[in-house]
C-alpha cells in the first residue's frame, strides 16, 4: 500500500498537504482533492505507527543526561535538541501513514 496516496486515483499527497489534512482531521474523513472520493486515514496503520513515533519519549531522560554530560551543555539545550529530533522522527514515521477509501465519488 502506498503511503499518503489516494487509493482511488493514486493521487500522491505532498507532505505539506498531508499535514493540513492531519491537522483538520476531527471526523477523520476528508475529500480527495483530485477525484473527490471520501477518504479516511488508515487507523490500523496509525495504531502501528503511534508507538514507533512516540517511543523516543521513553528515552528522553537518558538522552538529555548523556548529551549534557558529553557536551557540558545546560539541560534546556539538550531538551530542545531532543524536541527537534523527536519532531523529525515523528514526521518521518508518519510518512508511512496511509489513506483508505470509504466512498467512491458519485458523479
Ligand atoms: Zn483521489
Amino acid at each position: 500500500m502506498n503511503s499518503r496516496t489516494c487509493p482511488n486515483c493514486n493521487h500522491k499527497y505532498p507532505f505539506k498537504k498531508y499535514l493540513k489534512v492531519l491537522l483538520r482531521l476531527q471526523d477523520t474523513q476528508f475529500e480527495c482533492e483530485n477525484c473527490k472520493s471520501t477518504l479516511t486515514v488508515n487507523l490500523s496503520r496509525r495504531f502501528v505507527l503511534a508507538p514507533i513515533a512516540f517511543f523516543p519519549i521513553l528515552i528522553t531522560r537518558t538522552f538529555v543526561s548523556f548529551f549534557s554530560e558529553t557536551f557540558q551543555s545546560p539541560s534546556w539545550i539538550s531538551y530542545s535538541l531532543f524536541g527537534v529530533i523527536l519532531l523529525l522522527w515523528i514526521f518521518s514515521v508518519y510518512q508511512f501513514d496511509s489513506f483508505k477509501l470509504t466512498e467512491k465519488p458519485s458523479y
